[in-house]
């Protein structure tokens, strides 16, 4: 039987994840966003600020418990504006019974809903996970698809999900953006922008390839631990000297 990956927090597992910008295209909060446009970051200093994530945790992982890209996806798609500690309470009972499209057909909508009804949301999700479970079965042979545009096409997965998924199942350089990383990129400068696609096409652009693949974990586990939303740590925050925020408190 496949183990479940049980990835390590930075510091404090269970933390709770504030809701996402829903859609790549909306206007999303602007919390953190630097009023006055500051200075762009040099090539030098981003290398230098994700050598220093690197140094810090070389193997960044999320929080997300799974089996397998499927049960990874249906994870992410669960996730939506719930913690990942939630998600993961109620998955590790459902992946233990249906860890495959089949068998989450076969244990149907009724039976997932009764597995998920501590997540918000949940008696929609029940039905996407359904959904997608017979789409994945009758479009691609079972298999969760490698591209963004076939995982988007799968009911309750948008362009966050699949970036997700093709970065922690496949290895793609893909760039997710939730709230953290959203805050980080616009308080830190990175990659300042007024909707997620924003950020993520301007963090692919500035980040060198070299820490594509971690580079999303490492974003999300800044933003949920030290970057806070209303009180960052910047005392401890590893980025602090290379940081544009105005309002960072050293
Ligand atoms: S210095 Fe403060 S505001 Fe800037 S990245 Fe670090 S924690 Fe966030």
């Amino acid at each position: 039987m496949a183990k479940i990956i049980r990835s390590k927090s930075a510091t404090k597992p269970g933390a709770k994840k504030p809701g996402i910008p829903s859609s790549p295209g909306k206007p999303a909060r602007k919390a953190g966003k630097p009023k006055a446009k500051s200075k762009a970051w040099t090539p030098a200093e981003i290398h230098e600020a994700f050598s220093r994530f690197r140094k810090a945790n070389p193997e960044p992982k999320g929080e997300l418990e799974h089996l397998n890209p499927y049960t990874l996806l249906v994870a992410v798609v669960l996730s939506a504006q719930a913690t990942d500690a939630g998600v993961n309470k109620a998955t590790r009972a459902l992946f233990a019974v249906a860890d495959t499209p089949e068998k989450m057909l076969e244990l149907g909508e009724e039976k997932v809903r009764e597995y998920i009804k501590t997540i918000g949301l949940y008696r929609n999700k029940a039905k996407n996970v359904i959904a997608l479970s017979e789409k994945l079965i009758t479009e691609f042979g079972g298999e969760v698809p490698r591209t963004r545009a076939e995982i988007e096409t799968l009911p309750g997965a948008g362009r966050k999900t699949a970036n997700v998924v093709l970065n922690m199942a496949y290895g793609e350089h893909t760039m997710a953006v939730d709230t953290h990383v959203f805050r980080v990129a616009n308080r830190t400068g990175l990659a300042p922008g007024n909707t997620p696609l924003e950020v993520e096409l301007g963090l692919e652009k500035v980040i060198p390839s070299e820490f594509m693949l971690h580079a999303h974990h490492w974003l999300i586990l800044h933003g949920r631990y030290t970057c806070l939303a209303r009180k960052p740590r910047c005392e401890v925050c590893l980025i602090n000297d290379l940081c544009r925020w105005p309002e960072k408190t050293v």
